[in-house]
């Protein structure tokens, strides 16, 4: 059995673990970087995002108290880790940029890691975005001695008197143990675990799309309850409606759609209906060549998406196989509740800015979409692990998406994905090396 040791051990290398890395290193503690797969920069969400640095749909330098009081106003948010979140956002896009990772401004707030580079097609995401960060990242992490070591996969946290001591684990089949003062658990989400997504956010939820990485397999949440952590929010995620090869107040958005149908007992059998006018607006546009995705008219259509399109409601009805008296009767009552202003009298109150919708119609068979899980182990503002009854586990701190307490809710409740990993890497970062 091999045996490593240093002050601070993270478990996870995506933009959470390689943050909480450089600043652990940076501080001169004595760090090591594992991560499952064999990839130089792991291999997590981080490698196909988009880039988008938001906080809660804002600039990460919008005012604390602001972006404190618009993620508590989901009524899922843990008030400490909020907190600290709202309070550290401004300063984490400064020390990325301190640290050698490109941000672009496009416009005033609006703030994105370097957009230049290409675009894989299907699925789509972004093929550089994450990689140069990353890379950037390491190169620092390098320099400060922290030591990476790829293919290690963490299976058990090690705890003695009471005190999480590092993590046992495999190297090419081989026995590991890595022991630490302190371990940051940074595994990503639980998104890839069909079993996980079945029991925590839906009975029929494994038929959702998975959006991300297939690495994302909740370990770190697996062994923080094993050790009595407390986990929250698990219910949530963040995703997309998208295309599959109802009824929903879709004002909420489609963050908020996609958690709603993956919850129901027929996850793959929605269809999205929409107007002429909603498809031409889906053209390519400013915005899908300024962040460089293609728009859904037309790719959707030459890329085999199921979309149907009839000047009746009741011939489109025909098609996708619903009942054509009651889908003319949603519509017929949906476009007077519209024009009348009444679209909280609803059988389904709409939220939004609900429109009219006129010949010819559109139908899109659509699937959920799951990017990455939004709950995971409960942390406080130091990003220190929790138990049960909510004092820090000693020695465990955890961040970016294997965590919970800051996403979620009716709405959506999405804070940003990159935001979280950076601010709650630096939480982890700096506090484990005090310990
Ligand atoms: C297509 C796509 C687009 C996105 N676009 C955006 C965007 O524009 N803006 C935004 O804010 N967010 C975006 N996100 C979300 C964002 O990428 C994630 O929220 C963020 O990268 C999470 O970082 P992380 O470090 O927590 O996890 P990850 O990046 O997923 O990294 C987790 C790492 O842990 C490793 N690991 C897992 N288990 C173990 C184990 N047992 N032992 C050792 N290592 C392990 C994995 O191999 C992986 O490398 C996007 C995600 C996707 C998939």
């Amino acid at each position: 059995m091999t045996n490593i040791s240093s002050d601070v051990l993270i478990v996870g290398a995506g933009l959470a673990g390689f943050t909480a890395a450089v600043r652990a290193a940076e501080s001169g503690a004595n760090v090591a970087l594992i991560d499952k797969s064999n990839g130089e920069l792991g291999d997590g969400n981080v490698l196909m995002a988009s880039g988008s640095l938001r906080a809660g749909g804002k600039s990460p330098r919008t005012n604390p108290n602001e972006l404190y009081d618009f993620v508590m106003a989901e009524g899922v948010g843990y008030p400490d880790l909020v907190r600290a979140w709202s309070e550290t956002c401004g300063r984490a896009v400064d020390w990325l940029i301190s640290s050698g990772v490109k941000v672009d401004e496009s416009s005033p707030g609006r703030v994105w890691l370097d957009q230049s580079g290409e675009v894989s097609l299907a699925p789509i995401y972004k093929k550089d975005v994450g990689t140069r960060a990353l890379s950037k990242l390491k190169e620092r992490f390098i320099k400060f001695g922290g030591h990476y070591l790829s293919g290690v996969e963490a299976e058990k946290l090690l705890v003695e008197n009471d005190c999480v001591c590092g993590v046992s684990g495999t190297k090419s089949g081989e026995t590991i143990e890595l022991r630490s003062r302190a371990t940051i658990l940074s595994t990503g989400g639980f998104s890839a675990n069909k079993e996980m997504v079945k029991r925590y956010i839906g009975p029929h939820a494994d038929e959702c799309k998975l959006r991300g990485s297939k690495q994302d397999t909740g370990d770190g949440l697996r062994m923080a309850i094993a050790i009595g952590a407390k986990a929250v929010n698990l219910k949530y995620f963040y995703g997309h409606l998208i295309s599959r090869k109802a009824l929903v107040d879709e004002g909420r958005g489609d963050v908020a759609v996609a958690n709603e149908l993956a919850r129901s007992e027929d996850v793959t059998g929605a269809v999205l209906v929409f107007d002429q006018e909603s498809w031409d607006a889906a053209k390519d546009d400013a915005f899908s060549n300024l962040v460089k995705t293609p728009a859904p008219n037309p790719w959707l259509a030459d890329n085999d998406g199921e979309i149907f399109s009839d000047q009746a409601v009741a011939g489109l009805a025909k098609t996708i196989g619903v009942d054509q008296d009651r889908l003319t009767a949603t519509l017929n009552d949906y476009n007077r509740a519209v024009e009348s202003g009444a679209c909280h009298s609803l059988r389904v109150a709409r939220t939004g800015k609900p429109k009219v919708l006129r010949a010819p119609f559109y139908g899109l068979r659509v699937v959920p979409g799951i990017t990455f899980t939004m709950g995971g182990i409960l942390v406080n503002g130091r990003g220190q692990a929790l138990k049960e009854n909510e004092h820090p586990i000693s020695g465990l701190y955890a961040a970016g998406d294997a965590i919970g307490g800051l996403m979620g809710g009716y709405r959506g409740g999405y804070t940003g994905g990159l935001m979280q990993a950076v601010v709650t890497g630096i939480l982890a970062g700096e506090n484990a090396v005090r310990l």
